[in-house]
């Protein structure tokens, strides 16, 4: 058995895999602001502090995994500053505090949620992104009070994916033995959707949303792909960003990935 702390334990892709660690014999830890082990508001730095320490004094200062999916989705009279903060520093932060606890691990994995909003979603305000990777919490909650929470939303996963990759690769992540990834999903029938398709603006536009295996996924299918990469067939996953989204990214963007490496011509000559 593991131990394994997951975020936005409470509700959706972070419930059903608190549920399915659970079923496969894990000790898992959840976060929340409500109805979990670890009663914590991620939305400010206070609370992530705190949501540190519960899960450090709850794990005895071993963790196995760490799923971060606590998240707010981008919705018209929402503070584009609060998905900033509950979205990449309650992501980010969770990841820094309790790495030390995960490298104390035999055989250690966290897995960071994102979303296809990231490549399927244009305009992402990229001064959000990159306030957010600089660390700048007062310029990111500015720069995503400017944009709105609706463009903010995707800005927050780019940046969660980009920080993935800049650390996963290291030798704090995977020199202690952490194998570092981020999981992007489309859309996901939960409550940030229901409160999406509640909107009198954005609800008719959830519903014109591509998704070619004709249905909206469901959490237990992330939950599933989540165990996959905690566990031992997952161990040669590092950096990686695994976009699970019923076909909607393919279907608009067929052949912008692989994304081919132009190195500069002058230093490497094509011929
Ligand atoms: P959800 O609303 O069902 O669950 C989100 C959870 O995060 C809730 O339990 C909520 O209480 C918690 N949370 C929100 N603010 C918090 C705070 N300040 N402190 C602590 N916890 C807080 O939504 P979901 O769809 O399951 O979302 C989970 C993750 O998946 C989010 O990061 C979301 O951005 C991401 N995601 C969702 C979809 C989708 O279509 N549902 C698609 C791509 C990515």
């Amino acid at each position: 058995m593991t131990t394994v702390a997951v975020t936005g334990s409470a509700s959706g892709i972070g419930r059903a895999t608190a549920e399915r660690l659970a079923a496969d014999g894990h000790s898992v830890i959840g976060v929340d602001l409500h109805d979990a082990d670890v009663v914590a508001d991620l939305a400010t730095p206070h609370g992530r502090d705190a949501a540190v320490a519960d899960v450090l004094a709850a794990c005895a200062g071993v963790l196995d995994g760490l799923v971060t999916c606590a998240g707010l989705g981008g919705v018209p009279d929402r503070a584009g500053s609060l998905v900033v903060e509950v979205n990449y520093f309650g992501t980010v932060d969770l990841l820094d505090g309790l790495r030390p606890a995960l490298a104390r691990s035999d055989a250690p994995a966290a897995v960071a949620i994102a979303s296809n909003s990231t490549t399927a979603q244009p305009g992402i305000p990229m001064d959000v992104v990159d306030a957010c990777l600089a660390g700048d919490r007062e310029a990111a909650r500015a720069a995503a009070d400017t944009a709105g929470s609706i463009a903010a939303y995707p800005a927050t996963k780019t940046a969660i994916c980009r920080w993935v990759r800049r650390h996963a690769t290291q030798e704090p992540w995977v020199g202690a033995g952490i194998r570092l990834n981020a999981i992007s999903p489309g859309l996901i029938e939960t409550a940030l959707v229901a409160e999406q398709r509640a909107d009198a603006m954005m609800g008719p536009l959830i519903g014109l949303f591509p998704i070619p295996v004709g249905r909206g996924g469901r959490p237990e299918e992330i939950a599933g792909l989540i165990a996959f990469l905690l566990g031992p067939e997952g161990r040669f996953f590092c950096g990686s960003n695994l976009l699970i989204d019923g076909g909607t990214e393919a279907l608009l963007r067929p052949d912008d990935w692989p994304t081919p490496w132009d190195l500069d011509p002058s230093v490497f000559p094509r011929s």
